[in-house]
């Protein structure tokens, strides 16, 4: 099995797409990721999983702080921000429990780290969630590759 064939099958898993923000000495860093998920409801749980190589990486080590933003429709330019596809980009950033969150997010969602695990190339943070904020909009799909939106028609799961 080659590299590529792993990265296209783990690309046939729709997701949504987050920015994790952490902050260290009154500077905030984001970075996008799609790798999140929640990991218990009691206590409130929930994990990412962070590349070796990102620069975020040190700073949610030092900071013991994150917040995922589980981004819109409408902000797609924030994801490729945060994923150095757009650069130089001003971006102002709200606060929940004094923590820096993304204004517009579908949910923002404030952690502090409760638990860290090296697993190959990837660092996972379990993050205990420390507040909530969310907002009645459509979020942005990532799948095989290319951003996407939600088709209007719903599917009731029962
Ligand atoms: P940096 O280069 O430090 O930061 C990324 C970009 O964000 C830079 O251009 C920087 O200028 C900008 N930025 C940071 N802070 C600010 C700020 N305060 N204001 C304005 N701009 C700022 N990688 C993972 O490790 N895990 C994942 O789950 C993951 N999922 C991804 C999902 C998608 C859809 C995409 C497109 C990428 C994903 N990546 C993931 C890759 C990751 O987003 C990039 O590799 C990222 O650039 C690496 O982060 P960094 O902290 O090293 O980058």
């Amino acid at each position: 099995m080659d590299d590529r064939q792993f990265r296209t099958a783990m690309g046939k898993f729709a997701t949504g797409v987050t920015v994790i923000t952490t902050e260290v000495e009154g500077e905030v860093h984001g970075m996008t990721a799609n790798a999140f998920m929640s990991v218990s409801l009691d206590p409130k749980l929930v994990v990412i999983s962070i590349g070796q190589k990102a620069r975020i990486l040190e700073k949610i080590q030092e900071s013991g702080i994150f917040t995922v933003n589980i981004l819109a429709a409408d902000q797609q330019e924030m994801s490729m921000i945060f994923a150095g596809q757009i650069k130089n980009r001003k971006v102002t950033f709200d606060r929940l429990d004094n923590k820096p969150v993304l204004s517009g997010a579908v949910a923002q969602i404030a952690c502090e780290v409760s638990a860290e695990h090296v697993e190959g190339d990837h660092t996972l943070f379990i993050g205990k969630v420390t507040d909530i904020h969310l907002e009645e909009k459509d979020p942005l799909l990532f799948y095989s590759g290319k951003y996407r939106s939600l088709e209007k028609e719903e599917t009731a799961v029962s």
